[in-house]
């Protein structure tokens, strides 16, 4: 390893390799990744950890299969890569859940290890996803801890893209803690450092907050102008929007009433039509501010709500707050006095009850890190922390109490809060996301992550839809399963499980599709095989991928083997799946009956069942039988 704090040679060449990916599409740079994976010159583990981060991040969460491997990986090892590595994979499977908390709770974990990290590149991530995490769930100081820890990272390594990175999310919190001056500054000086951020479209739209925040309106507009240049560019439609939306907010905030105006009206008619919820609800609040600032109170009124509601209902109270101090402030400046101060009282309410929650739960989670692990942290720091929060609770519930009393000084604030917030596209991506799991849970086996059978009726239905073919059926069933469960135990049954799936999914491809059928029961659906040959090689091939190595469970390796039935089968329109199931079910009843771990199915050609028989299994020492 090379001296602390500096990025080896093979490290510079792995990031090298992954940094050149950067900017393709996910697809690709996952199939790339995962070819890293298998290769075995980045086998060690420290280097198997930064390529499972890399892939979590580039398929924006982990799928169950990696995560699978990482719990099995970390789990006997004590290696801190791997243990960071899932982690950060867990941090990013509840991101996308939707469950900012865990997401938290993860990213904080990870960073209790850093200073075990030897790569500086894993560290760097460790830190400068925790100061945003840490920032957003209100626990400013961490995060600025954490950036700071960032910093010094990429500058011992001279890495002048991630020192950049991380003086953009220095400046991200800067401008959350209303330092519009320093924030600008740290965003300059990244831009110098990294070029390529000026290409970016999402950066630039991150930059112009800042710009408004700090009331650099002509340099706000130009940030946004290039933004859009390169949105429109890259067709990225919706930053496209969300960089018009910013547009309108700068209009109005250099009172171009009629450009504020037109832009809105166009705005909510493009939000409507691509339908991506949260700029519709942004659009509309800037609707609101624009006939507004028309002198259409009413009208405008109406628009406010229709956006505020949507953030309500999804519970994004701070963004409600900002919206409605803002409103208030409209509402001040038309002399509309009664309405202003309503507004404010509600969003000084909204933000009391956002801060409070924020505190509780850093109070009650730094108490339970007490609990848990006494061993391996720093137990005074963290006390004092705790101290720090229950200290933080206690002077806002004491500010509760003058907020009323100052409720008309906030009137008077001119603090600028953005329609479209730095951190909102984030929050906004969660909801989405929170979402695209919804569908995923109702489409997957949480427990392997294959498809259930409900998507599968559903995606049979519209490939049969789609026309004719051949396809080939595969039902799999793992033998004496239940002799697993009754020797090793249900999580032991569980983990075979998973592991036999995630076995299954390296032989499809991508447009595949994997079943969980049953209890122990896959069925795979093969789209297009070449022919009888191809058939027979896939099907030897599944049963040398469950049964050709022992899988690990928590107390031993097992040696687990499967039976097969299949058939090779011409789509027709009126296509019988269900009969066609029952003659492959027939077959496995026979795979089964006539000795188990091995195929009886019909081929590509051939009406009479065939009988395909593994390779024998190699016998390892250690492992259980099947
Ligand atoms: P055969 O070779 O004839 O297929 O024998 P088998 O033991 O695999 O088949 P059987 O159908 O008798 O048993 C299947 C077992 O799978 C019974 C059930 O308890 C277990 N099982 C079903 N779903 C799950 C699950 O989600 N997790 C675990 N651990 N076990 C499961
Ligand atoms: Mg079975
Ligand atoms: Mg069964």
């Amino acid at each position: 390893m090379p001296p602390e704090g500096r990025v080896g040679p093979e490290e510079r060449v792995l990031d090298e390799l992954l940094r050149a990916d950067i900017a393709r599409a996910p697809a690709l740079r996952i199939e790339r990744i995962d070819a890293l994976r298998a290769d075995p010159r980045w086998a060690a583990p420290p280097w198997q950890a930064l390529l499972a981060v890399e892939r979590c991040a580039a398929s924006q969460g982990a799928s169950p299969e990696l995560l699978a491997t990482l719990e099995t990986r970390a789990g006997d090892s004590a290696d801190p890569h791997l243990q960071v590595a899932l982690l950060k994979c867990r941090q990013w499977a509840a991101d996308h859940a939707g469950n900012p908390s865990d997401n938290y709770r993860y990213a904080r974990q990870a960073w209790g290890l850093i200073d075990r990290l030897r790569l500086p590149t894993l560290a760097f991530r460790v830190a400068r996803d925790y100061a945003d995490e840490a920032t957003y769930a209100g626990a400013v100081d961490d995060g600025l801890t954490a950036i700071g820890r960032a910093l010094e990272i990429a500058r011992l390594a001279g890495d002048a893209p991630r020192e950049a990175d991380a003086l953009t999310t220095l400046a991200m919190i800067q401008g959350e803690l209303g330092q519009h001056a320093d924030a600008l500054r740290n965003s300059d000086r990244a831009l110098q450092l990294d070029p390529e951020i000026s290409r970016s479209d999402d950066k630039l739209l991150a930059r112009s907050a800042l710009q408004i925040g700090a009331g650099q309106y002509d340099a706000a507009r130009a940030t946004l102008l290039r933004a859009l240049e390169l949105a429109e560019r890259e067709g990225d439609a919706e930053t496209r929007l969300a960089v018009r939306i910013n547009l309108a907010d700068v209009y109005y905030r250099t009172r171009r009433v009629q450009q504020t105006l037109d832009l809105t009206a166009e705005l909510v008619v493009e939000a409507d039509r691509m339908g991506i919820e949260y700029l519709k609800a942004y659009a509309w609040i800037g609707r609101g501010f624009a006939l507004a600032a028309a002198g259409q109170m009413q009208a405008g009124t109406e628009a406010f709500d229709r956006g505020r509601v949507w953030f309500e209902r999804g519970g994004q109270v701070g963004e409600v707050a900002r919206a409605l101090r803002d409103w208030a402030a409209m509402m001040a400046r038309a002399g509309r006095w009664e309405q202003a101060y309503q507004a404010s009282e509600r969003a000084a309410e909204l933000r009391e009850r956002t801060q409070r929650e924020a505190r509780e739960k850093n109070a009650s989670f730094l108490a339970a890190v007490l609990e848990s692990s006494r061993k391996d942290l720093d137990i005074e720091r963290l006390r004092h922390q705790s101290q720090t929060a229950e200290l933080q609770l206690e002077a806002e519930r004491l500010h509760r109490r003058t907020t009323i009393a100052v409720a008309a000084a906030v009137l008077l604030s001119t603090a600028s809060l953005l329609f479209v917030h730095l951190r909102t596209r984030r929050v906004n991506h969660q909801l989405r996301d929170a979402n695209a799991a919804l569908d995923y849970e109702s489409t997957h086996d949480p427990l392997t992550g294959a498809y259930n059978r409900r998507h599968f009726e559903r995606f049979f239905a519209q490939r049969l839809a789609r026309g004719g073919g051949r396809v080939l059926l595969v039902l799999l069933d793992i033998d004496h399963f239940k002799a697993i469960n009754d020797r090793h135990g249900h999580a032991c049954g569980d983990r075979a499980l998973r592991e036999t799936s995630r076995r299954l999914a390296d032989c499809v491809r991508s447009d595949d599709c994997i079943v969980r059928w049953g209890g122990e029961e896959f069925l795979l659906f093969i789209d297009d095989p070449d022919d009888a040959e191809a058939e027979r090689g896939f099907v030897l091939r599944l049963l040398d991928a469950v049964g050709a190595r022992p899988i690990e469970l928590d107390t031993a390796r097992r040696q687990v083997t499967a039976s097969i039935g299949f058939a090779s089968i011409e789509l027709v329109p009126d296509f019988d799946l269900d009969a066609a199931l029952a003659d492959i079910d027939s077959m496995l009843y026979r795979a089964k009956t006539g000795g188990r771990h091995r195929a009886v199915g019909r081929l590509h050609g051939g009406d009479e069942p065939v009988v395909l028989l593994p390779t024998p299994p190699t016998p390892v020492a250690g492992a259980v039988p099947a």
